[in-house]
């Protein structure tokens, strides 16, 4: 405990979800092969489960309908070992591909059924792949209208495939002031923001840099952070299906051999609990935290050009 950096409580979430329902996999495991694709995703959860016990950290799990239906066990062990349930969806598609209607059916289906199977209130949700963005920012309505308290979904940064850099790096009063979005954690350099809250770019950037830059969000900013990975992140052993670009090689494969230490080390130097308790003040209150224009709440829940 002594070595730990400071003493700001950051917040340590995973997106439960298997290897193949990542979204660059799309083209290349379909949907319909699913049901007949071995699964694991329960394995590798209950690994990170002995992990966070083993470092006495409680997280958030951003669990995947598709997955919770799979696998109540876990979902329930999860629950009963004092994390925090929150959606990650039904079936990991993106919320930027989706009409209102499917969004709004999607995010209460999942929150109902994880609700069920885990016996506790679903406050939180995240997007698939951070798709909630400039272009369908009717989303955090939609989920204030589902009862969610919180959203973790928007990546203030540019990449190809997602984010919106002009977002606020935290959190921020979305919906009317009915919800708070609590952004993926970056950091400033050179002109654009750098993910540092996890994902492929933990395990791209040495350990030192990602120690660096949260230990400075957390003394110089003065703020919270939120890391995120995935069950397959410590599975070097998954299945590699034939087929995929280069880039999505690079991506996914990337130092998988290095994450599970790599994480330890993170458990260890920095002090985390769930995402709730962490945010507590900011999801309580959404009302005062920051409240950007393109976030008031004045769209017309038809999606397309609001905002943007
Ligand atoms: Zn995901």
């Amino acid at each position: 405990m002594s070595e730990q950096l400071d003493t700001r409580l950051n917040a340590m979430t995973v997106d439960v979800e298997d290897y193949f329902q990542v979204s660059a996999f799309e083209p290349h495991i379909r949907r319909v092969d699913w049901d007949t694709t071995p699964l694991r995703v329960q394995a590798n959860v209950e690994r990170i489960l002995d992990l966070f016990a083993e470092h006495d950290v409680k997280a958030t799990f951003f669990t995947l309908g598709w997955v919770a239906q799979r696998h109540p066990a876990m979902v329930q062990r999860i629950v009963a070992e004092g994390h925090e349930l929150a959606s990650h969806g039904w079936e990991h598609i993106r919320a930027n591909t989706q009409r209102p209607a499917e969004f709004a059916d999607d995010i209460r289906r999942t929150k109902a059924f994880l609700e069920d199977v885990g016996g506790v209130a679903v406050q939180g949700y995240r997007a698939a792949s951070y798709s909630i963005g400039r272009d369908n920012l009717w989303a955090l309505d939609a989920l204030a209208d589902a009862g969610y308290r919180y959203s973790s979904s928007i990546a203030p940064l540019r990449h190809d495939l997602y984010g919106m850099p002009e977002a606020p790096r935290f959190a921020f009063a979305a919906a009317s002031g009915r919800l708070a979005e609590i952004p993926v954690t970056t950091l400033p350099l050179a002109g654009r923001n750098i993910n540092c809250g996890g994902g492929g770019w933990f395990r791209l950037f040495p350990y030192a840099f990602s120690r660096w830059a949260l230990r400075r969000i957390n003394e110089r900013e003065q703020q919270s952070a939120h890391f995120y990975f995935h069950p397959w992140e410590i599975d070097p052993q998954q299945p590699r299906p034939d087929g995929l670009t280069a880039r999505t090689r690079f991506r996914h494969y990337l130092n998988l051999k290095r994450m599970q230490p790599r994480l330890q080390q993170l458990l260890v130097d920095f002090r985390w609990d769930r995402m709730d308790r962490v945010f507590a003040d900011a999801i309580a209150a959404p009302a005062g935290l920051q409240q950007p224009a393109f976030a008031a709440g004045q769209f017309d829940g038809l999606g397309g050009s609001a905002g943007a």
